[in-house]
């Protein structure tokens, strides 16, 4: 049986364990060639002992150091470690991987992301920040090198699994009349809303469905990761912004539905356990085990669903405006929300201001085309100066 190779970027962060746990189960299935982390020695070493990569890349050079005495001390451990952001893009594009999983979390990812779709890889693709920043030069890199995309979204895996063969060459256009993509609410959602600007970190952070990463998790809080999300689905699944329903569906227990023209709403249901999307991915077009609890339809119990409320979510309204826009403007979004999260969590905004960062930066931007990388990351560059000057001026 052809065991294929896998590297995964952002191995020691929430995804990157859940696709180690899902990958350890199909030893016969796959084999894990590269593992890469920021900072984390110790959380590598032990994923290094545990999967015997051939290659592990540690960002920080001084950690590397680290991390090489490590493995340095242990005979039967062969693993090369490599330092430096360019190591990130060397790994995925090995001739031995097949697959990427791209789990960095941020606008970090986008590079060896790229890499990955220029070198033809199966990407199964996490860091939303990627895509989302990069848009159309994403989609166009993946259709050139015919490499695969896979969303690894618990939403965009489930309408996905929902849409129609075909919706690549645009077989859904007549029939898929909408994308009604859920989303829990967060920890705010029947928070009084002069409670909100005192949110602290700790509270935001608390999801009250998902265990995720810190960044990931304040944005699920302002939901700005549901407009992240939905730009997403625009790009992968070839979609207008008004096709988008944004449905808040608290038991996050439907992971997405699509609405087509007979009437007839697919949803796909699961535990929320991102297992579930990671090994659909990893297993196609064949199913396996992913480790997930089997869903309890009766501890279910009912179902809600509610509007989105665009007011106590400003998040929403500015992700819908940047994708509107077009051309810089997503690119400008997720710079903007990226400096204003890590300012909350470092207690230097307040989380109410995270939306007024953004949407005062993105003010700062005229539309133009997004037509190269460089283009993108020239404004990527701007528009974090920009939030981090608007930032500073707010704490004098
Ligand atoms: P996390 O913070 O738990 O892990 C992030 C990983 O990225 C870590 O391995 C870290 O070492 C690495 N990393 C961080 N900064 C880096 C940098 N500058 N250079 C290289 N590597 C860096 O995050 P997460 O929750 O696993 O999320 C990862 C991505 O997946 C995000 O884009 C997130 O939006 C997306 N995602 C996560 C979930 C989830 O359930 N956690 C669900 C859907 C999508
Ligand atoms: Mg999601």
């Amino acid at each position: 049986m052809n065991i294929k190779g896998i590297c995964i970027l952002g191995a020691t962060g929430s995804i990157g364990v859940n696709t180690l746990d899902v990958v350890a189960r199909h030893p016969d299935k796959y084999k894990v060639v590269a593992l890469t982390a920021n900072s984390n020695v110790s959380g590598l070493y032990e994923q290094c002992l545990m999967h015997q990569p051939e290659f592990a890349v540690m960002v920080d050079s001084n950690k590397a150091h680290a991390l090489q005495d490590l493995i340095a001390q242990n005979a039967a451990l062969t693993t090369q470690v490599l330092s430096g952001a360019e190591a990130l893009a060397q790994v995925a594009e090995l001739p031995q991987v097949h697959t990427v999983m791209a789990a960095i979390v941020g606008a970090a990812g986008l590079l060896p992301c790229l890499a990955a779709a220029r070198a033809g890889k199966n990407v199964l693709l996490a860091n939303k920040e990627a895509l989302v920043m990069s848009g159309d030069i994403f989609m166009q890199t993946i259709a050139q090198s015919g490499a695969q995309l896979l969303p690894i979204d618990s939403e965009h895996n489930a309408i996905f699994q929902c849409m129609p063969a075909g919706y690549k060459t645009g077989a859904h256009e007549k029939i898929v009349r909408k994308i009604l993509l859920t989303a829990s609410g967060g920890p705010f959602r029947t928070t009084p809303l002069e409670d909100l600007p005192k949110v602290t970190p700790e509270q935001a952070i608390a999801h009250p469905n998902w265990v995720m990463g810190r960044k990931i998790s304040v944005d699920s809080a302002t939901m700005m990761n549901k407009g992240l999300e939905m730009i997403e689905a625009c790009l992968l699944f070839n979609m207008q912004p008004e096709q988008i329903q944004i449905v808040i569906h608290p038991q996050s227990v439907i992971h997405s539905m699509v609405d087509y023209v007979d009437g007839s709403v697919l949803a796909q249901m699961g535990n929320p356990d991102m297992r579930i999307p990671i090994a659909h991915s990893l297993a196609l077009p064949d199913r396996f085990d992913s480790g997930a609890e089997p869903l309890d339809i009766f501890a279910v119990k009912r179902m809600d669903f509610e509007a989105p409320d665009f007011d106590r979510f400003p998040c929403l309204r500015l992700a819908y405006d940047a994708i509107r826009a077009g051309g810089i403007m997503p690119t400008v979004l997720n710079a903007a929300n990226e400096i204003a999260v890590d300012a909350f969590l470092t207690r230097q905004l307040r989380f109410t201001d995270i939306a007024r960062i953004i949407e005062q930066t993105m003010q700062q931007f005229i539309v133009r085309s997004a037509s190269t990388i460089a283009i993108i990351l020239e404004v990527d560059h701007d528009a974090r100066n920009i939030a981090k000057r608007l930032i500073e001026e707010s704490n004098p």
